[in-house]
């Protein structure tokens, strides 16, 4: 691009905005707002907590998760979680990157990894949990009707342990959730259950 051009931007905040270059300076640009070309929209309140994974399959969630609207991705550490080596500043890259060519007007933010039992001790109760138990549980469709504040929680390779799932099925805002017969690997799972809870209370209708 060079002193003239015109493109979009969005911050998050203040809508899309048709800008054009004003400057072009050895380590950026001076762009000027010519007008805003959509106000700020929001997506569903949709958190996705999901266990660290294999590189390759994280960055995967965090591209899909971004394109199917997620507003917050926060990686966990489980009893059977066997981390990887987490490069947030290129999970927050991907995030960005998806985002645009979503069209939509907020990236999603990617926390460091946390243990579970941390992210259940500081649970805010008014966030209804759509836990994917591969064990079992109600069909999204028949469980996922109230709308509002939800996090899907997607385990490790490995599976939760018997005294997560305990855990986990004894609070009040969990709602555990099959994906069907078959076990997914955690990347499809993540997927596969975005797409269910989108369809069941998210902003598909739109
Ligand atoms: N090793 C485990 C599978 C873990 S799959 C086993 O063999 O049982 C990784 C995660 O994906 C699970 O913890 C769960 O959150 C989700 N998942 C995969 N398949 C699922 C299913 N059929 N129903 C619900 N959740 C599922």
């Amino acid at each position: 691009l060079k002193a003239g051009d015109d493109l979009l931007v969005f911050n998050g905040v203040d809508g899309e905005w048709r800008v054009s270059v004003a400057e072009v300076l050895k380590k950026g640009v001076i762009l000027r707002a010519e007008e805003q070309v959509r106000p700020q929209h929001h997506g569903p309140d949709l958190d996705l907590i999901v266990a660290v994974v294999k590189k390759a399959r994280v960055e995967t969630i965090v591209e899909k998760a971004a394109e199917l609207g997620a507003k917050r991705i926060r990686l966990t550490i489980t009893q059977r979680t066997n981390a990887d080596r987490i490069r947030l500043d290129r999970l927050d890259a991907i995030a960005e990157e998806a985002a645009e060519q979503t069209g939509r007007l907020d990236v999603p933010t990617v926390d460091d990894p946390v243990k579970l039992d941390t992210i259940l001790d500081g649970w805010d109760a008014s966030r209804r949990l759509m836990f994917c138990d591969e064990t079992g549980g109600a069909p999204v469709a028949s469980a996922v009707i109230e709308p509002g504040s939800w996090a899907i929680l997607i385990g490790p390779e490995g599976g939760f342990s018997p005294e997560e799932r305990e855990r986990l099925r004894a609070l009040p805002f969990t709602t555990a959730v099959s994906l069907g017969p078959r076990i997914l690997r955690a990347d499809t799972a993540a997927i596969a259950a975005m797409t269910l809870w989108q369809a069941a209370v998210g902003d598909w209708e739109r």
